[in-house]
């Protein structure tokens, strides 16, 4: 559910861990569809969102990945993607979010339409520049390869990301790990790390902490996407910590694609607790139906975080981030160098 409580709304907060395919609002769907003659289950809002929206815990994380099947649709031009972008940018400003790192697959989500992949760079980044104006927030950029796409698409995707280095700051090996081996992706992953670009790789969400552990020997990622199940394995935490990576980890996504069984059973406190640096992110806060706020009531309401250990997270976050130092500074000094008092 959104949440708008004041209590975790007034806090200026970070948020690393969101996908753009996972932000488009219903009625923009339904827009999008009408202007260029989509089919859609239906027309109507709250009739769509049943199928849209993943409301209840489902069988898995292959499932849940399953209902963005209309949300990549829906990627028809480069304008649809710059409003997109601005939508979501827009409901980060109404929940306080002040940085900000937005990510995508350009290949899963162009290749339907065939759409430009530069021209869309460009369109997002005409939102990023306007909300950044409009909402005094920094946005960063980065793009995803997904596993499913395959290594050739993985290649491609990162020589795009370096090519655009000014703008994208990172890449992410993101999709289901179960699915597909890691091996065929180190290659291209090591060479964007060479190129001067970070790199954070979804793993340990719905695999053992053994993933997490053969990710961080194979990819050195200065992130790490989830990493929950790493809290089974005492030597992927000590690993962890070792290398200083930062686990970008999203409870209530976790609880939907069934990577935890229930929420009161998430690992986000214990991994606090024994000193991981953990954020805490949406993920995908439309088709999850959630947002920051949200992921911060749980923290504190269902998983026994105290507002203290929420706000270091945030900064855990903060400084996790990849955004430019300048960006990041203007940012600290004027919301979250005195947390008690943001302006
Ligand atoms: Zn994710």
């Amino acid at each position: 559910m959104k949440n708008f409580d004041p209590k975790y709304n007034d806090i200026p907060k970070t948020e690393i861990h969101c996908h753009l395919e996972g932000a488009i609002r219903t009625q923009t769907i339904i827009d999008i569809a009408r202007e260029y003659n989509l089919k859609l289950p239906s027309y109507d809002a709250s009739e769509l969102d049943k199928h849209v929206k993943v409301y209840e815990q489902l069988q898995d994380l292959q499932a849940v990945l399953e209902a963005f099947d209309i949300f990549q649709h829906s990627i028809t031009s480069p304008a649809v993607f710059e409003r997109i972008a601005w939508e979501l940018f827009e409901d980060c400003a109404k929940q306080n979010i002040k940085l900000f790192e937005v990510r995508f697959s350009p290949d899963w989500a162009f290749h339907g339409h065939n759409v430009d992949w530069d021209a869309c760079l460009d369109g997002l980044l005409r939102a990023k520049e306007r909300a950044e104006k409009e909402f005094d927030m920094a946005i960063g950029i980065i793009a995803i390869t997904s596993r499913g796409m395959g290594a050739e698409s993985c290649v491609k995707t990162v020589d795009w990301a370096i090519r655009h280095k000014g703008h994208i700051l990172a890449v992410d090996l993101a999709d289901g790990e179960l699915l597909y081996p890691a091996k065929d992706f180190v290659k291209p992953i090591l060479r964007a790390k060479d190129a001067g670009l970070k790199v954070t790789i979804h793993t340990g969400e719905d695999t053992p902490a053994s993933y997490v552990i053969d990710t961080i020997h194979n990819f050195q990622p200065d992130r790490i996407g989830h990493g929950i199940h790493s809290i089974e394995d005492m030597k992927a935490v000590e690993l962890i910590k070792e290398k200083g990576v930062t686990l970008e980890v999203n409870p209530w996504s976790n609880y939907l694609t069934n990577s935890i069984p229930k929420i009161e059973a998430h690992p986000l406190k214990k991994l606090f607790d024994l000193g991981v640096r953990v954020t805490i992110n949406s993920d995908d806060p439309e088709v999850l139906e959630t947002n920051v706020n949200n992921e911060y009531r749980i923290a504190h309401e269902v998983l026994g975080m105290s507002m203290d250990d929420i706000a270091l997270c945030n900064r855990f976050a903060f400084e996790a981030s990849f955004i430019e130092a300048a960006a990041k500074q203007r940012i600290w000094d004027r919301y979250f160098k005195e947390p008690s008092n943001p302006n």
